[in-house]
């Protein structure tokens, strides 16, 4: 009975796309077909952009960095971060996630990657979020490319009272040695790959970079669903 009154419901209340608006139809759900086409994609796995290594560079050895869209403020990718990381829609990076593994492991990117760890969110935020938006990403990245994935292997060590009488440009960066790998035997000599929801300074992914070099992990790629390129 229920399912029939959801039904019911979709035919008055159409889901709309979590990036357009636009009413879904009903073989269609979190985001319309169009917008899937149409998504503004960076091709970072087609062809290397110079902008996202340099993030890393001299800093941090990187295998490859890749970027799945663009980000544009007051288009349809930032709509789609917001519904991910304030409007309680986890299942958004879900679908992005599964989407772009799609899409890399038909690029043939995937093989000789071992693991996919999501960038651990702040404890204060993932208490008010109640979801680390990356896990969501991971996951669906885990399925589209047929690669392992976890969230128990890097953490983000508790926040220190010297951090938070700090302003926000001083804690960014005092980012070094926020991260601990806690299981360095799922990161020795193995692909990493790292996931963040938006890629700016690249300084927090730089950090869990260090962490899982130091833990002996063989080689990193990033991976981040957006990035202005
Ligand atoms: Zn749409």
């Amino acid at each position: 009975m229920l399912r029939y009154w959801h039904a019911l419901l979709d035919l008055v209340y159409p889901d709309p796309c979590r990036a357009c608006g636009t009413a879904l139809l009903g073989n269609e759900s979190i985001v319309c077909t169009r917008c899937r086409v149409n998504l503004p994609r960076t091709d970072s796995h087609l062809v290397a952009i110079d902008s996202l290594r340099l993030k890393f560079a001299g800093k941090v050895p990187v295998q490859n960095v890749y970027a799945f869209l663009k980000f544009e403020r007051a288009g349809k990718v930032q709509r789609l971060l917001h519904q991910l990381k304030y409007n309680n829609q986890p299942e958004v990076g879900l679908m992005l996630g599964r989407m772009y593994g799609h899409e890399l492991r038909q690029a043939g990117v995937g093989t000789g990657l071992d693991l996919i760890v999501p960038v651990p969110l702040h404890p204060r935020k993932l208490a008010q979020r109640g979801y680390n938006q990356s896990d969501s990403l991971a996951e669906g990245l885990s399925e589209g490319l047929g690669v392992a994935w976890s969230n128990e292997v890097l953490v983000r060590q508790k926040f220190t009272e010297t951090q938070t009488g700090k302003s926000r440009f001083e804690r960014s960066e005092n980012v070094a040695g926020i991260f601990e790998v806690i299981k360095p035997a799922r990161v020795e000599n193995q692909h990493i790959v790292v996931v963040d929801d938006v890629m700016t300074t690249g300084a927090t992914l730089e950090s869990a970079i260090e962490a899982l070099l130091q833990n002996k992990a063989a080689s990193v790629t990033v991976v981040a669903l957006a990035a202005a390129v």
